[in-house]
């Protein structure tokens, strides 16, 4: 089992965006109060004094859409001042990343993960449930925005929909040959849309693995922070293409993650909430600092047992909250 180092934080569920794989136009989300909201104050103190001590060292800020959150950028800098942090990423669909790339950027942010399933806007727009060609071509500069301004790595996440969007493996996956771009696929799980994974179903990494591999050949990669992805690299490329296969491989025993969501409840797991925190709650009611720290450390030291290991368990049965809700 790895260290436990690795806090991926949930600042807000709710987004612009209406993903028909993460929350669809009309699914029934309960979302979280804005007063339960962890403010600012209150991350940075369970960072310094809960996390930090306990040997957290790198952070993800993740959604919901995180560039909503008014305060990003502010809490950017408190995460990266922290002389402990080794590591701060991002994980946003770009919508606003023109905007507020630079800015981030100002507060010490390297490094950013960003959602773009297809290359074709009509395709994009369906896909995000906001059918404007437009929306596209501004995720768009998002993205050449972050790069002219040098983050790196700059991965794309892709989750591969049967129907939808399979037809472009190869359009996505060229775009890592001149640039320094890291584009990853993502099999789709059964979380936020039941209904469209029973009726389009998934692809297995494998198959699109086996179509790049047949354009032009593929070699072992790598990329920093590529975490649960098998990373490769067409022959000669400047980036890498990876495959996240949480259907077709368990990887519940290299997780080093533990998740944090808006209104602040630590999970241990995506998919199994066994001894959940609410450490808004114990913070609200002045809970000493080190009482909190021993029952995270509890959790942290329960996760190996808790991690919900979908292959072993034998079901990949729709869960009830969205990655949105839970922080994806
Ligand atoms: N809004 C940001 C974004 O889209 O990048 C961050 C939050 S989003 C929940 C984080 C990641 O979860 C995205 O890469 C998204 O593609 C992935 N995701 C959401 N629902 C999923 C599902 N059912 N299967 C696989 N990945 C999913
Ligand atoms: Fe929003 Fe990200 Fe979910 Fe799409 S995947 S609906 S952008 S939270």
């Amino acid at each position: 089992m790895p260290a436990i180092d690795y806090l991926r934080i949930s600042l807000i569920d709710r987004c612009n965006f209406r993903c028909q794989y993460c929350m669809p136009e009309g699914a029934d989300l309960a979302y979280a109060l804005q007063q339960d909201w962890l403010t600012r104050a209150e991350l940075r103190h369970l960072l310094r004094d809960v996390f930090i001590p306990l040997g957290f060292t790198r952070f993800r800020l993740t959604g919901g859409e995180p560039l909503l959150r008014p305060d990003i950028v502010e809490i950017v800098q408190d995460i990266t001042a922290l002389p402990a942090t080794q590591d701060l990423a991002i994980t946003t669909n770009a919508f606003l990343l023109a905007k507020r790339a630079q800015a981030l950027w100002d507060a010490g942010l390297r490094r950013i993960n960003i959602s773009l399933d297809s290359l074709d806007p009509d395709t994009f727009g369906k896909i995000i449930g906001r059918p404007s060609v437009a929306l596209w071509h501004q995720v768009w500069a998002g993205i050449q925005t972050a790069h002219q301004i040098g983050f790196s790595p700059l991965k794309l996440n892709v989750v591969v929909i049967p129907g939808v969007n399979d037809g472009e493996v190869l359009d996505l996956a060229a775009l890592t040959r001149d640039r320094d771009w890291h584009v990853r696929f993502i099999e789709f799980m059964p979380i936020g849309n039941g209904d469209l994974f029973a009726s389009q179903g998934w692809v297995a990494s494998e198959i699109l693995r086996q179509q790049i591999r047949d354009r032009w050949g593929l070699e072992a990669g790598s990329v920093r922070g590529n975490g649960p992805a098998d990373v490769f690299k067409i022959p000669g490329a400047q980036g890498t293409v990876g495959f996240i296969s949480q259907m077709s491989e368990c990887f519940c025993d290299r997780c080093n993650r533990m998740r944090l969501s808006a209104d602040g409840w630590l999970r241990p797991c995506l998919l199994n909430e066994t001894g959940q925190i609410n450490l808004r709650a114990l913070l609200r009611d002045d809970v000493p600092m080190e009482a909190l720290r021993d029952r995270v450390s509890e959790l942290v030291f329960a996760k190996p047992e808790i991690n919900f290991k979908m292959r072993e368990s034998g079901t990949t049965g729709a869960y009830s909250r969205t990655m949105s809700q839970i922080g994806g």
